[in-house]
């Protein structure tokens, strides 16, 4: 692969919504472009990156005895309607109309085609256990897209289903799906933790996730030094033994008028405002949704949404939003809302905003949607030592707190849906038995995004070899100047190929400042560079993109070195 024929196209500038450094990053190096919102094009450097972790992903499914097929993105609605999420799903499910008026969704997940195909093909014991997976596109119209490819709408998505006849045999399958995801996130080169996701509702283990620890995350994790507990903090609340403090019980008063940034609202109500928190919302009971954007958050980026579906989500205008609150000009409040004001504790409206603030004519009040994730963090971790001293009493421990990013979902299904989608196998005894289900989630273009967090520096992106678009560049000094010069690098490219590594000439004869600004930005782990300086001396100069200093090398050692 030589660079004069790729298409490189990197960028000083980014747009002012690149909040996050790795969508700013990807957005610099020209690995994706935004076709919408949620919608990104990846670019040839952006897919090399994306296949190589599909690759790794690829391999440990196989390794740990899944099978690869591939189901239809866009499923009929009669599908989902055996299982009731035509309805449940909500309003991340896209709906789509053929020419016909025939509906359809695309795909946010795939349990029902699978198990669709299951019932067509399986009808013995014989046949089962067996775990099919797909590498695919899904569709998810989050409320938020956000953060380039972290939480886009359509996604690469590795899911995998397997089929079981006993409970027991569905728990070993899950411990050797955990051991995989551990084998590919630890391939990737990636810091993780493995967390509970649910401790209580389903029971003991049948749901984990899988976390890369970034700062940046949007899921606080607590752990425990003193044992392997580790769990997401908002589900390790949700299944808190003993009454749960009601929404209403954890308002507070606030006296004063709300003002128009969500910093302001904190203040207020006299909490910390976690770094994370970029929103809060105002919900009324006609169903709007006000959110305040942090950052620039001038009048006119007020979003406002309807809460049936959100479908309407679009910007206000601060009149809109005036004549809505009934306030007077010039800020949102002292608020008198036409409508008595309710709090909401829907999840989809909890996920767009950090705080959900519900008002009526006595004033503000926090309520407790999020409220896990934003008390300050002491409560937190007192809290979940509350959780902890359920059934996991006493591990002398202590409780810390880390964010993450969830790259991967296991869980252990049972027979939701085989038994919703009527599908049966005979078991030994010639009976029909309805199968225990898993299944198993990797976010495959998150994690590309997730680990560019995790990986960085002031000069760009610094690749885990795994996942680097080349492991070794190979930077020519004039090209086409030197035919000695021009010789050699070509010489060298091929004996590195030969050896094995993913190596990329850099011949497009840009000054070597700018060159290598481009290497160092798009995170390539080895450089070499090719000169006539270098040819002279009998050596190559080369640096390791992590590395602060550059060395002089002859051919062996350099070989020696990237082997
Ligand atoms: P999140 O909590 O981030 O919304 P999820 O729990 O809804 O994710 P799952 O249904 O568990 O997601 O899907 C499996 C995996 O798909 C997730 O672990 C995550 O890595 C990835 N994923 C989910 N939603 C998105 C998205 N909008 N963009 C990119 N990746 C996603
Ligand atoms: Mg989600
Ligand atoms: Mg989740
Ligand atoms: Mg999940």
């Amino acid at each position: 692969m030589r660079l004069s024929r790729f298409h490189l196209h990197t960028t000083k500038e980014t747009p002012a919504d690149a909040e996050l450094v790795s969508h700013r990053l990807m957005l610099r190096a020209g690995m994706i472009r935004k076709l919408a919102a949620g919608l990104y094009t990846w670019s040839p450097l952006g897919l090399r990156v994306l296949r190589k972790v599909e690759a790794v992903v690829r391999e440990e499914m196989d390794r740990a005895g899944a099978i690869e097929l591939q189901l239809p993105t866009i499923q009929p609605k009669e599908l989902w309607e055996e299982t009731g999420r035509w309805e449940k799903f909500g309003g991340q499910l896209l709906k789509i109309k053929d020419r016909k008026e025939q509906e359809f969704c695309y795909s946010p997940t795939a349990e029902e085609a699978i198990t669709d195909f299951a019932r067509q093909e399986l009808s013995s014991y014989k046949q089962l256990p067996v775990n099919f997976y797909q590498v695919h596109s899904k569709f998810r119209d989050e409320i938020r897209p956000r953060f380039g490819v972290m939480r886009a709408r359509e996604f690469l998505m590795k899911d995998a289903y397997s089929f079981h006849v006993t409970d027991a045999d569905l728990a070993r399958e899950y411990e050797n799906m955990k051991a995989a995801y551990t084998r590919v996130f630890t391939r990737l080169g990636l810091q993780f933790r493995a967390v509970q996701a649910d401790s209580g509702a389903i029971g003991g283990d049948a749901s984990q996730e899988f976390h890369v620890l970034a700062e940046s995350g949007e899921d606080a994790l607590a752990f425990s030094t003193g044992s392997d507990y580790a769990a997401n903090v908002e589900t390790a609340q949700a299944a808190a033994p003993g009454p749960r403090p009601a929404a209403a019980e954890t308002l507070r008063k606030v006296d004063t008028p709300i003002q128009k940034t969500c910093e302001d609202v904190a203040a207020l109500m006299g909490i910390p405002l976690p770094r994370t928190v970029k929103s809060v919302a105002v919900v009324g009971d006609d169903g709007f949704v006000l959110v305040l954007v942090r950052g620039d958050h001038a009048v006119n980026e007020i979003k406002l949404a309807k809460l049936e579906g959100l479908a309407d989500y679009r910007l206000a205008t601060e009149a809109e939003i005036l004549e809505h609150l009934g306030s007077e000009p010039g800020f949102l409040g002292p608020v008198a809302p036409k409508e008595p004001v309710r709090v909401v504790a829907d999840r989809e409206v909890a996920a767009m905003a950090d705080f959900v603030v519900g008002a009526n004519e006595t004033g503000f009040h926090l309520a407790g949607v999020n409220w896990g994730l934003d008390l300050p963090e002491p409560d937190v971790v007192a809290d979940i030592r509350n959780v902890v001293a359920g059934d996991r009493a006493d591990d002398g421990g202590e409780l810390r707190l880390a964010r993450g990013i969830e790259v991967g979902h296991v869980f252990q299904l049972g027979r939701k849906y085989s038994e919703a989608m009527g599908f049966t196998v005979l078991d030994e005894t010639g009976k029909a038995a309805v199968p225990a289900m898993g299944c198993y989630g990797i976010g495959v273009s998150r994690i590309v995004a997730a680990a560019i967090e995790q990986n960085h520096d002031e000069a760009g992106i610094v690749w885990p070899a795994p996942m680097a678009p080349w492991t070794v560049a190979v930077c020519v000094i004039n090209p086409k100047k030197d035919a000695a010069v021009d010789a050699a690098a070509e010489a060298l490219l091929a004996e590195l190929q030969a050896a094995g590594l993913d190596a990329v000439l850099d011949d497009r004869g840009l000054r070597p400042g700018a060159m290598f600004a481009d290497i160092e930005l798009i995170g390539i782990p080895h450089r070499v560079v090719v000169s006539e300086r270098g040819l002279a001396a009998g050596t190559f100069e080369y640096r390791a993109r992590n590395a602060s200093e550059a060395e002089a090398l002859d051919r062996a050692r350099l070989l020696e070195r990237l082997r």
